[in-house]
């Protein structure tokens, strides 16, 4: 460049001396100055040009390069997206026919005969087919991941829902689980348990004060009074097992089972079955029992809700019994330690309740000491109170332990015969009466009969009773038995026969 500079700067010195001497400048030296100064400003020229356009030159290559370099970038992220879309549309194939099983990879033609994470990696066999048949390929593959993504998106969001559906469940357990009345906590808990897990039958068994299993609370029974009440023997059933084990068992298909009770032959030998113990620490309180029919039978995730959610109710009705407990307790007459009148209404009301609920028949007697003012005039009153407590012992041992006796007042008491008719009834009375007349102490034997002797009246429920009715009739009976002599067992006069 610099000669060319040079050559030309020469060449316009020349171009100027020959206009010198054209006109007449002959000075040799003005020749040679014009020569040197032409030269010197083509090098100059040249300089000035290269700084200026060098810079500006210089900006656009690194301007080409860079764009260059941008193509090529932008090509290679294409490339790598286009990987990258076809790794996740594979990945989403291999998902979705887990999900759904190997059905859906059946008859799809050749594309599918290989792995799909595979068909990214193997390049050259997708580059040597043909353009068209890519095409279809490509179209084909696209709305077959399009339905399979739609597939999953709709089986993600039935999981979701039902997993929503169970929380919701779960809160509204624990809601309605938080009464300290025990029947409300085992209602709510059957009729929102049964729906919600779509159940053919459910029960709810819990131990009674004998120690053995009895139903509580049902839903879904053809008839509800056939099972409610009923209690299992030691060791019968499914529920036997599970309350022994701690363990929930869950019988898949119920006609292959001969422990299966099929509850008492109340519902069909069909289906699947679940007892789940209902546990306070390590101790079994009850059990929840639960059948589904064949067409839907229990899964492994409905075991494990169900566990977890007995653990959840089991609090609630240990509370429940732990609170009638302390109601029963703030009941209890000082002297003899028996319920006090007060207790033995509300339990009249929740018998005669479950009697016409379910139709089983209930008695009532009233039982009065004889002569008792006798024996506190003689023997003083200390002797009459331990009087009391003894007659008040021997009648609670004679009774079962759902029967329940109450001290009424002064040397009065009253007993409640759950399941017993009058001429049952009867026949507890006439036991009564018989064990007190064994007390066998100095003061009683004083008394007119040579023993402690009772008048016991009995009545038996009636349609159309109320609680005060019952107790007028049985205190009826005992004025029958006061008049006939006492330390006897009577029936409230008939309608017909005059009072007392
Ligand atoms: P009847 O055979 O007709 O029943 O005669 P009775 O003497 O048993 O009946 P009455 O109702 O005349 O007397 C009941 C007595 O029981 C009167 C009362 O002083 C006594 N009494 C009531 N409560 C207690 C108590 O807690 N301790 C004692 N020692 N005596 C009581
Ligand atoms: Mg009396
Ligand atoms: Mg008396």
């Amino acid at each position: 460049m610099i000669i060319a500079a040079a050559a030309a700067g020469a060449a316009s010195g020349g171009i100027l001396s020959l206009v010198l001497t054209a006109l007449d400048h002959r000075d040799p030296f003005l020749h040679v100055w014009v020569m040197v100064a032409s030269v010197t400003a083509a090098l100059v020229a040249l300089w000035v040009v290269q700084a200026v356009l060098g810079r500006r030159v210089g900006r656009l290559v690194r301007l080409f390069e860079r764009k260059g370099a941008g193509r090529a970038e932008r090509g290679r992220e294409r490339a790598e997206g286009e990987d990258l879309g076809r790794a996740l549309a594979a990945m989403d194939r291999l998902l979705a026919q887990a999900e759904m099983g190997s059905d859906t990879a059946s008859g799809e033609g050749d594309a599918d005969q290989t792995s799909p994470l595979g068909q990214t990696l193997v390049g050259p066999t997708l580059r040597e087919e043909t353009t068209s048949t890519r095409t279809l390929r490509d179209a084909a593959e696209s709305q077959r991941e399009r339905d399979l993504s739609k597939t999953l998106s709709q089986k993600t969001a039935e999981l979701e829902q039902r997993l929503r559906e169970r929380a919701l469940l779960f809160e509204l357990l624990r809601e309605s689980v938080t009464s300290l009345d025990l029947e409300r906590v085992l209602d709510r808990l059957t009729s929102r348990l049964g729906p919600a897990l779509e159940l053919r039958e459910l029960a709810v068994l819990l131990r009674d004060e004998s120690g053995r299993f009895a139903v509580r609370a049902c839903w879904g029974f053809p008839s509800a009074e056939a099972v409610l009440g009923r209690s299992l023997e030691p060791g019968q059933g499914v529920t036997s097992s599970a309350v022994a084990s701690g363990k929930a068992i869950v019988v898949d298909d119920v006609s292959e089972s001969p422990d299966y009770l099929a509850f008492w032959g109340e519902v069909p030998r069909t289906g699947s079955f679940m007892s789940v113990p209902i546990r306070v620490r390590d101790e079994v309180i009850g059990a929840i029992a639960l059948t589904r029919p064949p067409s839907d039978p229990l899964t492994d995730l409905e075991g494990r809700f169900l566990s977890a959610l007995a653990d959840q109710v089991a609090l609630s009705i240990h509370n429940a019994q732990l609170f009638r407990k302390l109601e029963e307790l703030s009941t209890i007459d000082e002297l003899t330690k028996l319920p006090n009148r007060r207790y033995l209404h509300e339990r009249l009301a929740r018998e005669m309740a479950d009697a016409r609920r379910y139709g089983h028949p209930l008695s009532l007697l009233m039982i009065d000491v004889d002569h008792f003012k006798k024996l506190n005039d003689r023997s003083g009153h200390p002797i009459g109170d331990a009087a009391l407590v003894l007659v008040a012992e021997r009648l609670s041992r004679s009774l079962r332990e759902v029967d329940t006796i109450a001290r009424w007042g002064g040397e009065e008491f009253v007993v409640l015969l759950s399941h017993a008719n009058e001429a049952d009834a009867l026949e507890v009375a006439e036991k009564l009466r018989r064990v007190v007349t064994e007390i066998d102490t100095p003061w009683a034997r004083e008394q007119p009969f040579g023993h402690l002797s009772l008048s016991i009246g009995v009545a038996e429920l009636r349609e159309g009773d109320d609680s005060a009715s019952l107790v007028q009739r049985a205190d009826r009976a005992v004025y029958v038995a006061k008049r006939e002599g006492r330390d006897r067992v009577s029936l409230p006069p008939r309608p017909s026969q005059p009072e007392a």
